[in-house]
């Protein structure tokens, strides 16, 4: 079985912009773009602050449009999930589709997916009147009264294209401010249709069919009350999808790749991009950015092994 260069796993920005470059640099990338393509962007509606567009640009075209651009160069995109990495021998071996592949090098941009209340009835209740995705579910709840649960630029960004649908959008917010950023928070304040619960957190999802209500707690006197809604979308931040890599690669202690000296892992040879590693900024464009680094790192590493041997690259 002959080693491709480079394996990218993942879709969003970071890896079709990591294999955009690779495939510009005639690496000849792979890339398992996941059963559901795109990353994020997919389920997300006008995306306004990606350079370059400055009428803003709706989520999955941005998406079609990485896609196109890495096909363009060769990129192979195979619609397909990663089911397992072995990163203790090198080439590299990765099973998928029932299959075995090989590969010198491995951009791991696999992102992050939406994160739970974790309370009892929020599987029974997911899609039914639960969800963590507004684009997706937000049409169901015409005329009906909402809650969004979260601080930062999701729940706003979640609850401002609800008001499209909703006769009210209640935000339940753990804490007096919100983390979301001032243009966004301005937006939800100025809007008529837009509530804030402060100081609460939803405790309890009342309904046996579909979601009548919710119970929500003050966090200062721990006083219970009810708030009636059809539709409570759940907007409360990201957990990274670093399953595949647990017990390989170092991960921080909430499950992010630790990355060193840019996009680096630990393991020689793989790299992480996006917001599978990333903390802080979590931006499209700071993902393509890492995306971009990953796959310049990965041109000259394999460079370096082949004018070197592996074990003389250092890392
Ligand atoms: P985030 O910034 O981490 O915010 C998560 C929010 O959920 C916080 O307000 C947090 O409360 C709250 N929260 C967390 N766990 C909770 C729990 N168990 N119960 C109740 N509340 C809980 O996540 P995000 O909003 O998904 O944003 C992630 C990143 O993407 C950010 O960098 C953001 O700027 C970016 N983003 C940008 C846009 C845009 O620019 N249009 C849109 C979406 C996301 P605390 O505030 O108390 O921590």
């Amino acid at each position: 079985m002959s080693a491709h260069d480079v394996v990218i796993i993942g879709s969003g920005p970071a890896g079709l912009t990591a294999a955009l470059y690779a495939a510009r640099a005639s690496l000849s990338p792979v890339v398992f773009e996941g059963a559901a393509s795109g990353g994020q962007l997919m389920l997300t509606t006008e995306v306004e602050n990606f350079p370059g567009f400055p009428e803003g640009i709706m989520g999955p075209e941005l998406m079609e449009r990485f896609r196109e651009q890495a096909q363009r160069f060769g990129a192979d995109l195979r619609p397909l999930d990663v089911e397992r990495i072995d990163l203790s021998a090198r080439p590299f071996t990765l099973s998928v589709g029932g299959e075995e592949l090989q590969t010198k090098a491995i951009v791991l941009a696999t992102g992050a997916t939406a994160r739970w209340l974790g309370l009892d009835n929020e599987a029974r209740l997911a899609g039914r009147g639960v969800s963590t995705c507004a684009t997706c579910d937000g049409f169901f709840f015409r005329e009906k009264a909402i809650a969004v649960v979260g601080g930062g630029d999701s729940a706003i960004e979640e609850a401002l294209f609800l008001t499209r649908f909703g006769s009210k959008v209640t935000v339940v917010h753990r804490r007096d401010e919100l983390r979301a950023s001032k243009i966004m928070a301005a937006r939800a304040h100025e809007n008529p249709k837009i509530d804030f619960v402060w100081n609460s957190v939803v405790v309890d999802l009342l309904g046996d069919e579909k979601l009548e209500g919710v119970v929500l707690e003050d966090v200062a006197t721990g006083d219970r009350s009810r708030l009636d809604v059809e539709g409570l979308f759940v907007a409360i931040g990201h957990t990274p999808t670093t399953d595949i890599v647990k017990g390989q690669v170092e991960l921080d202690d909430a499950g992010y790749v630790v990355t060193h000296s840019g996009t680096r892992t630990n393991v020689r040879g793989v790299w992480a991009a996006g917001d599978v590693q990333d903390r802080e900024w979590r931006q499209a464009v700071t993902a393509a950015g890492s995306g971009c680094a990953a796959a310049i790192d990965v041109e000259r590493y394999l460079e370096a092994e082949a004018f070197s041997g592996a074990d003389e690259v250092v890392w």
